[in-house]
């Protein structure tokens, strides 16, 4: 099959041209790259048995991945052992109908930082349904009134300064919010505070599921994800299938890695989900929907990570924790940030973009744009060969691509 790069690369050069360009990029990241070095060493020198835990993560995950189609089903059947409804979504559109058909329409919806809701484009699908959904992350919800997107897998907003948030914010809010990030913080906690209580379902994304509980564990610091999925009555969880391991010991141990190479020693907190909120206060029977929400789902989304698995070449890439440790290593990434990348970023995003979330067409300028340098796999807790992964992609571009050396694009030349 011939593949159309070129228009592709157009447009991917200039943009990226002018991010290396852009100030507010620039300080961001060098600051973000800086405070990211000194923490993460201080963090691993305090916890040193993290690498060897990240070791044993690494074990689990290929063993994972390499039993994912019963681990899936063992996962399913323990959320709906809780009480919980579990859903398998083959693609973007099924888990997106999914979705709306639990949601419905004319709904509040509050909503926390999931990269696999970036792929699946979901608020702006359920905003089309007529809901009203709010990011409640606070880097999510800077780039919801910006319509922007992600610059970061973990700060979405690296690249926003606090003056231009305090612009934002003045002009959304109607009233002058100063260029102070502890008020910026406080007028987002104040609004959000009454979606919290207001909203008909909270959606939240899982950094690992154990398939023997059906627990979903989630990482937060901010307290977005306790309240928007502890709040309201509805509690959607959308996860990757990749993301689940056989046992609740071994999620915690894949969390523990997932955190430390985020660089904390320990998050804000960690949430563990597996059921419907429930009581049996009264007279030993048991009764669901206590406090917490009345009704729980969790979507297991495949969405190309299936494909991904059974080629030998990239299953590796699916053992990725999302830490982001290897961002704040890539040197495109420190002058142009999430401008290297499509919904996902960096090297490792390059991969991932072929696969689940705009194919080899909407990958090729990432793959070429990537140096193969090896900086972010000496950084990667899972030792992802990103730089094997590019070479083997832009074979296959190639491959696919071009009839004659005319056809390949002027900037996978240089
Ligand atoms: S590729 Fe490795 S370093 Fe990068 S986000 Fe994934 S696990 Fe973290």
């Amino acid at each position: 099959m011939k593949i159309d790069l070129q228009s592709e690369f157009n447009d991917y050069t200039k943009n990226l041209n002018k991010a290396s360009k852009d100030q507010n990029i620039n300080t961001a990241i060098t600051r973000a790259v800086k405070a990211y070095r000194s923490t993460v060493a201080e963090t691993l020198e305090r916890f040193p048995h993290t690498p060897e835990l990240a070791a044993e993560v690494r074990e689990i995950k290929t063993h994972s991945m390499a039993n994912n189609s019963e681990l899936l089903a063992q996962a399913m059947a323990s959320v709906e052992r809780n009480k919980g409804k579990a859903f398998y979504a083959k693609d973007q559109q099924q888990a997106l109908e999914i979705a709306a058909g639990i949601i419905g329409t004319g709904k509040t919806v509050v909503k926390g930082k999931s990269m696999l809701g970036e792929e699946l484009h979901l608020r702006e699908y359920l905003e089309g349904k007529g809901n009203e959904v709010w990011e409640t992350d606070l880097g999510e919800f800077i780039l919801q009134l910006k319509h922007d997107r992600p610059m970061h897998i973990l700060s979405p907003a690296i690249h926003v300064p606090r003056e231009q948030v305090a612009e934002i914010f003045s002009k959304f809010f109607n009233k002058e919010v100063p260029p102070d990030i502890a008020e910026e913080v406080g007028i987002v906690r104040e609004f959000l505070r009454e979606k919290y209580f207001s909203a008909h379902v909270g959606i939240s994304g899982a950094n690992v599921v154990a398939a023997d509980t059906g627990a979903v564990v989630i990482i937060e610091n901010e307290g977005n994800v306790r309240l928007a999925s502890g709040a309201p009555p509805v509690h959607l969880v959308m996860v990757g299938v990749e993301k689940i391991v056989p046992t609740f010991q071994e999620a915690m141990k894949t969390a523990e890695v997932t955190w430390r190479y985020a660089q904390y020693g320990v998050p804000g907190y960690v949430n563990i989900v597996s059921g419907p909120s429930k009581t049996g206060d009264i007279e030993k029977v048991t009764t669901y929907g206590a406090h917490g929400p009345r009704e729980f789902y969790v979507i297991f989304v495949d969405n190309g990570r299936s494909e991904m698995a059974g080629d030998e070449k990239f299953t590796q890439a699916l053992h990725c924790l999302r830490c982001g440790g290897c961002m704040y290593e890539c040197p495109v990434f420190q002058v142009t940030a999430g401008h290297f990348g499509h919904t996902y970023l960096s090297g490792i995003g390059a991969v991932w973009t072929a696969f689940v979330s705009g194919g080899l067409e909407k990958a090729a300028p990432l793959v070429y744009t990537c140096l193969r340098c090896g900086r972010c796999m000496e950084r990667c807790p899972m030792q992802i060969n990103v730089p094997a992964m590019i070479a083997e992609l832009r074979n296959r571009i190639v491959n696919g691509a071009a009839t004659g050396e005319e056809d390949l694009p002027q900037v996978a030349r240089s």
